[in-house]
């Protein structure tokens, strides 16, 4: 019996039926202005008798690392793929999906081919026979922007037609773990798989895998193109690099903001323009709703990779959600437990059970604490992949430093 306007919705569908992509297209760097400031031209000289070798040995002195939130060293995986009998694949993972995050969104809109040309030179050193593409499909502008690149690297010779595979993702948040993603990249049930074997050796179609995020890729051709030292020469709070901050919440400009990687909060929220109007800083989430919350007191950490461990945290993809006093630490908390019920792909009883628990523990006036703790242990003992072993990360970092509030 709901009151349905026809006209309306008559309207709406015509409306989408005349513009095929829904996407506003920004106006971005396509190929002839890339190719003009000179780009794709390391690939070229690479390709002419380049030694993988030392693509690989820049990239290590440059220190670049997984900027997915995984950290690890790009180089190493390079060794580690070509160590196993080709044929190999390489994916780019572009479902960003972890709330808070829209930094590979941000790029893609504006310099599709620096992610391109530097998944290029990463297939190049692999060896790869196609390069699949992820990308989340609440993206549109970003996945008409691809279509039209790739189409036009085809046309332009640099790639052969059919080399790069643009797959959709479709709106689940565990796509984005590398083994769930290749298992909806071969067309299943994206659930991750039990590592070992990693997907270094057993990837797609059960070929050695090169996996990389979006960012990366594009770190990568700068690399190349500009020197190690465009890394290497940053130095922040005895942390070398930089990091490109998804920041949200209660700041005067949200926005990605590209920072010195030994970063504090302070320094995130000054460049922001600070907090906005009549809100004081109160807490913090470092990196994704997996990191849970830090109070303002802790302030002074540089947020990086490895700094935060200490802490019971991470800096995972840099989405640095900021809260003020018109925030409540226990509500936020719950909104992400109950992000992760939602998108837990019930494969493991601790994860999908666990969840669940943990909502209806944290929706009580007063949380259980001792309940809760048992529960968050068994979780992080016994769940298969990331997002149930770091569920708990909220409702203990809460626990720790917001207990007047539970
Ligand atoms: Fe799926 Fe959660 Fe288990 Fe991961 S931990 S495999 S998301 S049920």
């Amino acid at each position: 019996h709901n009151h349905i306007d026809h006209a309306t919705f008559d309207k709406t569908v015509a409306a989408i039926q005349s513009d095929d992509t829904h996407a506003h297209i920004p106006d971005y760097q396509d190929l002839a202005a890339y190719q003009a400031e000179g780009g794709y031209a390391k690939l070229a000289e690479l390709r002419d008798g380049g030694d993988w070798k030392d693509v690989q040995e820049t990239v290590l002195s440059a220190g670049l690392r997984g900027l997915g939130g995984a950290g690890f060293p790009s180089g190493t995986k390079w060794g580690f793929v070509r160590a196993n009998e080709g044929p190999r694949y390489l994916a780019v993972n572009g479902d960003e999906g972890e709330p808070g995050t829209f930094k590979d969104r941000y790029y893609l809109e504006r310099t599709p081919h620096l992610m391109l040309e530097g998944m290029l030179i990463a297939a190049w050193a692999v060896e790869a026979e196609t390069c699949f593409i992820y990308m989340r499909d609440e993206y549109p502008a970003v996945l008409e922007i691809l279509r039209c690149e790739i189409a036009a690297l085809e046309g332009a010779g640099i790639v052969e037609p059919g080399y790069i595979d643009l797959r959709r993702g479709a709106g689940a948040y565990i796509c984005g773990e590398e083994s769930a993603m290749i298992e909806s990249i071969e067309g299943k049930r994206g659930e991750p798989r039990h590592r070992p074997p990693f997907v270094a050796q057993v990837g797609i179609f059960n070929r050695p895998t090169l996996v990389h995020n979006v960012e990366t890729l594009l770190w990568v051709a700068r690399i190349m193109r500009e020197g190690p030292e465009i890394l290497t020469s940053v130095e922040k709070n005895g942390r070398k690099g930089l990091r490109s901050y998804s920041v949200s919440g209660r700041v005067a400009n949200p926005g990605v903001h590209l920072l010195p990687a030994g970063s504090t909060i302070t320094d995130i929220i000054e460049a922001c323009g600070g907090m906005a109007e009549g809100h004081s800083f109160k807490a913090y989430q470092p990196g994704g709703p997996s990191s849970g919350l830090l109070p303002a007191s802790m302030a002074d950490i540089p947020l990086d990779f490895d700094t935060l461990q200490p802490h019971g945290t991470f800096i995972g993809s840099a989405a640095v959600v900021v809260l003020s006093d018109k925030d409540s630490a226990k509500e936020a908390a719950l909104n992400m437990l109950r992000f992760f019920e939602d998108e837990s792909c019930g494969q493991c009883t601790p994860c999908r059970v666990g969840c669940e628990k943990a909502v209806k523990l944290m929706q009580a006036d007063k949380w259980d604490q001792d309940l809760l703790e048992e529960l968050s242990q068994t979780m992080v003992d016994a769940s298969i992949c990331g997002l149930g072993q770091a569920a708990p990360n909220p409702i203990r970092l809460t626990m720790k430093h917001f207990p007047n509030e539970v």
